[in-house]
């Protein structure tokens, strides 16, 4: 039986289904898969109006001032972009390039993912447009008390809660609960994830993203007939999600032949010695002037001959100017956004299994809803509890997506998109609209 539609119905009207597609905007693109998805799930035009809206964007001016004396002001942004099946659910990141259809696009991605995953929360985002390697500690901290405070309205346990991204850590999140707190008058651990152990945050929290990369380059190998032993592996990213995702594949047997870092990649056939790497960039800070590999390009990384690649840096790293030269047989895509929708059909005809970034790396938001779970029952779990828990939803997950990508002959990333949309679908057909 046909649910109830939300609204009249009414033809879809997709406003740009035959425009060309920007390939560098990170909404447009989402934005496209989404239309894709829901054209085959033939979600009703009155859910579909509802699922191509942000719920909520604020955009506020944040002064700050400066050391020096001066007042700055900053511009921080919050989108709420669908919170049906709970609580919004989404990092908050300080960078220059930080823009409110970006933000929308990584909101809208945070609700699919968590539908993907089935765990109960919405998408959310933020961000504040700054250059966080240029400020000190105490801009920092009051950029991000003047920000908590200018989003509070948002912000709680049941409606909002932020979790570290691009340029902002554990000490941030410290800073937003304590500035939550404060207002509140009482202590709410649970209002941010990502915290310091030291006061609610959770075990495996660090390495949940670059687990679950690995947990479902096991499933998606096993799936294909490849062994996890000798496999090679390229890794874009050697920060939290790349480097942990390389320790892990290679405790699994897999050879990592390559990794990089923003000051460049290096190459090794024999394979790379993850922790000696990892070592070198503590002491380093960055990959720069690594010995044990030849220097290479990341754009030369991106398309060495390369059993799994694994981009775990930036956005649009995979695009219609590279993806015919990509020769990995798997792609994890670690990274939010980073392949572009146009460069889909590309990696499809050659016929790479790409586990999409909803995902292949939703472990961390996974790990985010344990951390949530354990604050608010005030009761906290051994790391092992935590690893075997995010290792269930993981395969459970992956057989989900891969199981409707038979039945509907759709690649991963549009069989993630229909199972995320019509959960989320679901719920609203269930809650309707409150008039
Ligand atoms: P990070 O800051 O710890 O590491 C980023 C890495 O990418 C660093 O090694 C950096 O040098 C490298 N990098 C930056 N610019 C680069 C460039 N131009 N070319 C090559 N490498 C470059 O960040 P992270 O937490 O590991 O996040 C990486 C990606 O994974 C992001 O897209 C993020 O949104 C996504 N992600 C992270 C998590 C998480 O839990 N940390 C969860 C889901 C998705």
């Amino acid at each position: 039986m046909k649910p109830d539609l939300l609204l009249p119905a009414s033809p879809i009207v997709r406003p740009d289904k035959d425009r060309f597609l920007n390939e560098e905007n990170p909404f447009e693109g989402m934005m496209s898969r989404f239309d894709r998805a829901a054209e085959l799930l033939d979600l009703e035009p009155g859910i579909y109006k509802v699922l191509r809206h942000p719920e909520k964007q604020i955009i506020t001016s944040v002064p700050v001032m400066l050391d020096s004396g001066e007042v700055e002001v900053f511009t921080g942004i919050r989108v709420l972009y669908n919170t049906s099946r709970g609580p919004a659910k989404g990092g908050i990141r300080f960078d220059l390039n930080v823009s409110l259809d970006e933000v929308t696009a990584l909101a809208a991605w945070m609700t699919w993912k968590c539908a993907v995953v089935n765990i109960p929360f919405g998408g959310a985002k933020g961000g504040v447009i700054c250059d966080p390697l240029k400020m000190s500690i105490g801009e920092l901290e009051r950029l991000t008390r003047r920000y908590t405070t200018s989003i509070i309205q948002t912000l709680g346990p049941d409606s909002d809660v932020p979790a570290p991204d691009v340029n902002t850590n554990e000490r941030v999140m410290a800073w937003i609960m304590d500035t939550y707190s404060m207002r509140v008058g009482h202590t709410v651990t649970s209002v941010v994830t990502g915290k310091p152990v030291e006061m609610g945050g959770s075990l495996g929290r660090r390495e949940a993203t670059g687990r679950g990369c690995m947990l479902v380059t096991k499933e998606a190998l096993a799936h294909l007939g490849m062994p996890m032993k000798g496999t090679s592996v390229v890794i874009q990213g050697f920060g939290n999600v790349g480097s942990v995702a390389a320790q892990l594949l290679q405790k699994e047997g897999c050879k990592i032949i390559g990794i990089s870092d923003r000051t460049g990649g290096f190459l090794n056939a024999k394979g790379i010695d993850v922790d000696d790497a990892i070592a070198y960039v503590q002491e380093h800070r960055s990959l720069e002037g690594y010995k044990k590999g030849d220097a290479v390009t990341n754009e030369q990384l991106l398309t060495t001959q390369v059993d799994v690649l694994l981009p775990a840096a930036l956005e649009n790293v995979i695009t219609t100017k590279n993806a015919a030269q990509i020769k990995a047989k798997v792609i994890c895509e670690g990274a939010n956004g980073p392949t572009t929708a146009a460069a889909d059909a590309i990696l499809d005809a050659k016929g790479i299994f790409v586990i999409p970034d909803i995902l292949a790396n939703a472990g961390g938001v996974t790990v985010s809803y344990f951390e949530w779970v354990q604050d608010r029952g005030g009761y906290f779990w051994t790391e092992k509890r935590v690893n075997e828990s995010l290792q269930e939803i993981m395969e459970r997950s992956f057989h989900a997506v891969l199981d409707l990508s038979k039945q509907h002959k759709v690649n991963m990333r549009t069989a993630a998109y229909m199972l995320a949309i019509s959960r989320v679908a679901t719920v609203h057909r269930l809650r309707g609209i409150y008039a």
